[in-house]
């Protein structure tokens, strides 16, 4: 059983979970430091300064090492 940690979704196999992170509205932040997803408000305190909140990546910044999944998206299509 594979499941979302943003969702706690649970799918049969890995494929299914990779489809659906891509879709899932839970993890809409991407870190391309460390390839993770995440919540948001898991990346916030403020709205306003955003950091990866896996303690051992340095990424930061909204648009700078933190991107929107959906605007990554929209960018390459
Ligand atoms: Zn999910
Ligand atoms: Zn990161």
């Amino acid at each position: 059983m594979h499941t979302c940690r943003d969702c706690k979704q649970s799918f049969q196999t890995e494929l299914a979970l990779e489809l659906h992170r891509d879709t899932c509205t839970k993890g809409q932040l991407f870190c391309q430091v460390c390839g993770d997803r995440f919540r948001e408000a898991e990346a916030t305190q403020d709205g306003w300064h955003y950091d990866c909140p896996d303690v051992e990546c340095d990424g930061g910044g909204l648009q700078e090492d933190l991107f929107r999944v959906e605007d990554i998206r929209t960018a390459t299509h």
